[in-house]
């Protein structure tokens, strides 16, 4: 805190100075205070905030980024309190934080600690905050010790409606009086309204209370005698959804219980953009990244700043989307699969056989609402480290339909140039369920020349990311990536995204 306030004189010294002068200042103006508020809903389903009269979540979306993504189920973890608020705090998914339900068994916070505390290990002179009412939170650590003011109330026993306004003032007073460079204030009565009475009129009612208590909180930043000179960030996030309408979370498919936020206003975050591309773990990078605090690579987030495009060429094949064709439990009006390749990629069905589901005819690319909707709670919903558009080899839903037991396709890349006699590094993200005989291999062909098998897997390689080193021979100026996926009928599936090639 007396860092901060030695920058705030220091900038009414400079201010002074500039007044005095008659001619045009010369003087840069000091660079804004850079600070972040994060705001937790728990519970909150986008689509309901969107119907319900939320004037400041309708103007945080207006003015900044909005990403919305589906969450893990079981067996990875329960789409539940616990795993969704450890996600968002630490920026990491429940392979590494360990939380799985809201008993907090396994929790690895000493390794994975939540984002504030990874700012006053950056830098003890960050002021940090913390409010809750889900006492948990605190004293299971998924906000730390190391946060220099903690406020815990128990909603538990004193409800939710109370609590919550204890929070929110709680919160207000240190915004407006206190001098935080980042605080998390966590709102908890939409939760408790959706399990009792599902996600209408009442859930309703407890969105635009929250919303107003949204409001007090950038109230009270915005009567800081030194808003002026600062640069705040303001983020909006939920841990899980509700099904809708009859309200409950923690399973698996796409019944709204899945569904989460990011909402990030500030700091480079366009105004109105919606990209594909976000996921919850993205909480934790915004802000840290905000604060110019750099990720070291020890730390092995899974977020990246909302603001940060993902580079991945599936991607771009977002609009170009079709809806179901063979497929029976996916609504009509979700669009989310093409056998239409990104320009420079292709893909190999001549193998294929007649018959099968048409959508997974071969390498697919889709989207995690539309697959994990083809069959639910086979651990699609778990290939946590794809975004957005993904490729999909998936012989156990093609089988589902009569021909459809042989699976034999092949996805290649565009041709990036190497250098002969040096290495290649190739990247990538791999969802990979392994049974029977099926076979999955990564190869490359230098320059058109025969494939060299580089990976073959024989056994599950879950939301992994890969990175594999490849000797490059002399001479070689180009090198094409292979993933054939074959020998496979009604086994499992094979998920590859974000392919990097160094
Ligand atoms: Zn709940």
């Amino acid at each position: 805190m007396r860092r901060r306030t030695r920058t705030a004189l220091l900038s009414l010294v400079l201010a002074g100075a500039a007044a005095a002068l008659t001619t045009t200042p010369v003087t840069a103006a000091p660079a804004p205070v850079k600070k972040v508020l994060v705001v937790g809903m728990d519970g909150l389903n986008w689509a309901k905030a969107v119907e319900a009269n939320a004037p400041n979540l309708d103007s945080l979306a207006a003015g900044g980024t909005l990403g919305e993504s589906l969450l893990y189920c079981p067996s990875l973890a329960a789409s539940s309190s616990g795993p969704g608020w450890s996600t968002i705090a630490t920026g990491v998914w429940p392979d590494k934080h360990g939380v799985q339900d809201n008993s907090f068994a396994g929790k690895r916070y000493d390794r994975y600690p939540d984002f504030l505390t990874r700012l006053e290990r950056a830098n003890s002179g960050f002021r940090t905050f913390s409010a809750v009412d889900w006492a948990v939170l605190h004293t299971q650590g998924t906000f730390g010790s190391a946060i220099d003011t903690r406020v815990t109330y128990d909603g538990d026993k004193d409800g939710y409606v109370a609590a919550d306004e204890k929070v929110t003032a709680a919160t207000a007073k240190e915004l407006r009086d206190g001098n935080p460079d980042a605080a998390f204030a966590y709102l908890g009565n939409t939760d408790v309204v959706a399990h009792a009475s599902g996600t209408g009129t009442r859930y309703r009612a407890a969105i635009e209370k929250q919303d107003a208590q949204l409001g007090q909180l950038l109230a009270a930043i915005k009567a800081r005698p030194t808003y002026s000179n600062e640069d705040w960030l303001i983020e909006v996030s939920t841990d899980h959804g509700h099904s809708n309408p009859g309200g409950g979370h923690g399973g698996c498919g796409v019944n709204d219980e899945r569904r989460t936020f990011v909402l990030a206003k500030g700091s480079g975050n366009a105004a109105g953009a919606r990209p594909i591309d976000t996921r919850l773990t993205d909480v934790a990078s915004t802000a840290l990244h905000h604060l110019g605090v750099a990720a070291d690579p020890a730390w092995q987030l899974d977020g990246k700043p909302v603001s940060v495009r993902s580079k991945d060429a599936f991607d771009g094949l977002y609009g170009s989307l079709s809806a179901r064709v063979d497929e029976t439990g996916i609504p009509a009006s979700v669009k989310g699969w093409t056998h239409t390749a990104p320009s420079g990629w292709s893909v190999d069905r001549s193998r294929m056989p007649a018959g099968g589901v048409t959508e997974w005819r071969g390498w697919s690319f889709t989207t995690d609402e539309f697959w994990s909707r083809a069959q639910g709670g086979q651990d699609r919903e778990n290939a946590l480290r794809t975004r957005g558009v993904f490729a999909v080899a998936d012989s156990d839903e093609f089988a589902d339909k009569t021909g459809g037991t042989s699976f034999d396709s092949t996805l290649a890349s565009p041709a990036y140039p190497v250098t002969g006699g040096g290495t290649a590094k190739i990247g990538y993200v791999t969802h990979y369920l392994q049974e029977g005989s099926q076979i999955a291999e990564v190869s490359v062909s230098f320059n058109g020349g025969a494939d060299q098998v580089v990976k073959k897997y024989t056994a599950d390689a879950r939301a992994t990311v890969e990175s594999l080193n490849v000797a490059v021979p002399a001479g070689a100026t180009s090198m094409v990536v292979k993933f054939r996926y074959y020998n496979a009928g009604n086994n499992w599936y094979w998920a590859i995204d974000d392919l990097k090639v160094e």
